[in-house]
């Protein structure tokens, strides 16, 4: 069984963060990104003209103009780019500690995505990380990051 065949089995079954913010899912320019993540895959918009990735996603390629695009699977594995551990609370669907992580694709450095950890585990900037994923309130299913087993994390 690969990798995707392993994600197909746990669509549905993916824990859910009630009182979180969802994001808008039918937005012209975003609304692949989100479909894919229904099905957990992980994907990137690419200019079909030049071969840009255009992150965060919009219609018109900011390199040549071309409106021709399409989304284009990644990996799901990813670099800790950056982190901060939050230890105020300012909504209480947010309890303290925990940590906002930004995670650049390993196979598209030109993508960084923010996820978060629960409380404040041991991070190392660089290290690895690989994508997971949660549902929210209305439906809608987002990617969200782990440091691989081999550095400390949980799978996932
Ligand atoms: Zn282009």
């Amino acid at each position: 069984m690969s990798a995707a065949d392993a994600a197909d089995v746990a669509v549905g079954a993916e824990p859910v963060r009630v009182g979180w913010p969802a994001p808008v899912s039918d937005d012209h320019d975003s609304a692949g990104f989100w479909e894919a993540a229904a099905r957990h895959r992980l994907v990137a918009r690419v200019c079909a003209a030049c071969g840009t990735t255009l992150h965060l996603p919009r219609a018109r390629c900011v390199r040549c103009g071309s409106f021709d695009g399409s989304w284009e699977p990644r990996s799901g594995a990813g670099r800790l780019y950056s982190y901060t551990t939050v230890t105020h609370q300012v909504h209480p669907a947010f309890p303290v500690p925990y940590t906002v992580v930004l995670v650049e694709l390993a196979d598209d450095p030109a993508v960084r995505l923010v996820g978060t950890l629960d409380g404040a585990p041991p991070l190392t900037i660089g290290m690895p990380m690989h994508v997971t994923w949660e549902a929210r309130g209305n439906g809608t299913v987002v990617p969200n990051w782990a440091p691989d087993e081999a550095h400390g994390g949980a799978s996932a």
